[in-house]
């Protein structure tokens, strides 16, 4: 379906992972495409590679905790394309730690990466995205957004603050042919999941390889990983006119997991 030829999206923290998916999954449904990480060099190569296939992509070197740079790509992206049509907020780390030994300064990074800046990037956005009479703005929650989990103290609060924000971004943008979404997935395949693999083997003193098996796959019903693109169709689809009615909701794509 190629019928977003002239919108064009911005995509925090899409160097991977999910940002990445939904990056090609924009790129090849038609919309131009601004990948920004703080990995810029990934971010320029995953352009690069975009664009050799045709699509239009740009590659921007981008830390979302700085609001400068947050509305510098913001305005490059204007100046480029004429738009901003799509802004994802989807850049997050995550820190597992028990509350009484969670380093103070970790757990404002960690707001100020998954709440802070999706706050700047929509402050930034509104007025472009007003003017034009329309946008989308998707900010990457969690189940974290609506369950509490032993142990992510800073990524719980950031998570469940962003779906806070969600809400009044979207009463703000009601009016002025603006949707914003929250959208909480459960576990999924990529390095965020993964990286957590060997400190559980340590902790439950099992081999890392029988970690998804015996610890993680047990929480989910349908006994899975997501797949990153069943994130990126369900990105395609809120972006799309037909989610036009969809606002200030925290939608979820968990195998189940909050059903329990
Ligand atoms: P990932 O680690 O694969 O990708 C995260 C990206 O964010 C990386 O490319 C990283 O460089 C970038 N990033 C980190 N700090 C940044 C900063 N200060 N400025 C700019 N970029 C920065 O993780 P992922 O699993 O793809 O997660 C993407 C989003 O989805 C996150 O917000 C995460 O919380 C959310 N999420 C992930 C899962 C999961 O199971 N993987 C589940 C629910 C929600």
């Amino acid at each position: 379906m190629k019928d977003m030829n002239n919108r064009v999206v911005l995509i925090t923290g899409s160097a991977g992972g999910i940002g990445l998916e939904i990056a090609k999954a924009m790129a090849e449904n038609g919309y131009t495409v601004c990948l920004t990480d703080l990995n810029g060099a990934a971010v320029t190569l995953q352009a690069n590679l975009l664009v050799e296939q045709g699509h239009l992509a740009i590659g921007i070197g981008c830390d979302v905790t700085d609001e400068n740079q947050l509305k510098s790509a913001i305005q490059h992206v204007v100046a480029a394309y004429g738009r901003l049509d799509v802004l994802i907020n989807n850049a997050g780390v995550q820190y597992v730690s028990m509350i009484e030994d969670f380093p103070s300064e970790r757990f404002e990074q960690l707001v100020k990466i998954m709440l802070t800046a999706p706050f700047y990037s929509i402050k930034h956005a509104f007025p472009i995205m007003k003017a034009q009479r329309f946008g989308r703005i998707i900010n990457m929650a969690s189940i974290n957004g609506l369950v509490g989990f032993v142990g992510k103290a800073a990524y719980n609060s950031a998570k469940h603050g962003v779906i806070g924000l969600t809400k009044v971004a979207a009463l703000e943008g009601a009016l002025h042919g603006i949707t914003v979404i929250a959208l909480c997935p459960g576990y999924v395949d990529t390095d965020l999941v993964r990286n957590q693999l060997g400190d559980i083997a340590k902790q439950r003193n099992i081999e890392v390889e029988h970690v998804l098996e015996e610890v993680i796959y047990p929480l989910v019903p349908q006994r899975r990983l997501l797949d990153v693109c069943e994130i990126a169709d369900y990105v395609i689809f809120l972006a799309s006119d037909r989610a036009k009615g969809i606002t200030g909701q925290a939608v979820v794509i968990d195998g189940g997991y909050t059903a329990q």
